[in-house]
């Protein structure tokens, strides 16, 4: 029997570990993939307070091994479902049957799809959703990212350091992410927009990508552009699915708790990109991480076996 288990080995997750080990709690975090989640694939992180520029990498790094020498335990375990039992919760993984008096869950969005025919089949081929992952494998070639968010921005960025020229590809006659990074990618010379404009269709030769062909909702024309690698960066949405039938979730699937952090369920607590929230955030996710971890330590005093 764990004091709390944490869904989630991002930023959000990761501090709620933290804050509990510091309480003295016994703390695991299951993490099915690389810890420190979507914050891996921004290139740079310059609005952390404290921080003014750092590699996403590096700080759930750096974040690991400080929640690591405060006692908390990591497994590499996917979260597939969870019940009430006893005084606590039963914690089914991919791989094993677990047991904790509270339960933080901290398991993050994944990556938004186009929709497009061939999309899933080109991954790997041409399509990609991670530019610092996938990036480097188009240097000196042309690309073009979708999205008008921070991480299409970013995105942006980054591969005009490698990238013969970006073609950044955006819905809207404005870009939602934030105006610094708006100015800096209107600075570059090898990056060019087509605004008011979505991906039609994926072009292909030979197996991968070729080009593709991109239309002008306003003037309703369409063209073809001829690039190598295609970067989607369209949004994000949860996988609180394995929570769904015991927890309250808003209509998109993000889990309904406020900002004590409190899901529908006692002992259950919600915490980073997977609540449902109007700022996403890494500083909110620290922010939830904090709330949350106390939280559950406070439920666990309360609650003896
Ligand atoms: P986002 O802010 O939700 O932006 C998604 C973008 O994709 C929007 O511009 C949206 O267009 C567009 N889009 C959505 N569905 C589309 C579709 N089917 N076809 C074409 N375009 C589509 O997502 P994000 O950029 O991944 O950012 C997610 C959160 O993380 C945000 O809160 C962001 O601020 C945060 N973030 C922060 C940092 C940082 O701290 N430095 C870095 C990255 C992300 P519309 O604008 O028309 O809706």
């Amino acid at each position: 029997m764990t004091d709390i288990l944490v869904a989630g080995g991002g930023p959000a997750g990761l501090t709620a570990a933290l804050y509990a080990a510091r309480a003295g709690k016994s703390v695991v975090v299951l993490e099915g993939n690389a810890p420190g989640g979507q914050i891996n694939f921004s290139p740079l992180v310059e609005n952390y307070p404290g921080l003014p520029s750092i590699p996403g990498s590096r700080f759930s790094e750096d974040l690991l091994r400080q929640a690591e020498e405060l006692g908390v335990e990591l497994e590499y375990e996917s979260v597939t479902g969870f019940r009430t039992h006893g005084n606590g919760f039963q914690v089914t993984t991919d791989c094993a049957l677990r047991e904790c008096r509270a339960l933080v869950l901290a398991t993050g969005v994944q990556h938004r799809t186009l929709g497009l025919p061939g999309e899933e089949e080109l991954v790997g081929q041409g399509v990609s959703y991670c530019a610092v992952c996938d990036g480097p494998f188009y240097a000196g070639k042309a690309t073009a990212v979708v999205g008008g968010g921070d991480t299409a921005l970013q995105d942006a960025l980054f591969l005009s350091g490698i990238c013969s020229q970006v073609t950044l590809i955006h819905r809207r006659e404005e870009f939602r992410g934030a105006r610094r990074l708006v100015e800096q990618a209107l600075a570059r010379d090898n990056i060019v927009c087509e605004m008011d404009s979505t991906v039609e269709e994926l072009l292909t030769r030979e197996g991968g990508l070729s080009g593709v062909t991109v239309r002008n909702r306003i003037t309703g024309q369409a063209k073809q552009l001829e690039v190598d690698g295609l970067f989607i960066a369209v949004g994000q949405q949860p996988q609180n699915g394995p929570f769904s039938a015991l927890l309250a979730a808003d209509e998109d699937g993000y889990l309904l708790a406020g900002e004590d952090c409190k899901t529908s369920l006692p002992g259950v607590f919600a915490a980073g990109d997977c609540r449902s929230k109007g700022v996403r955030q890494l500083t909110t996710a620290v922010g939830d991480g904090a709330v949350a971890g106390l939280a559950a330590c406070r439920w666990v005093d309360e609650h003896p076996n």
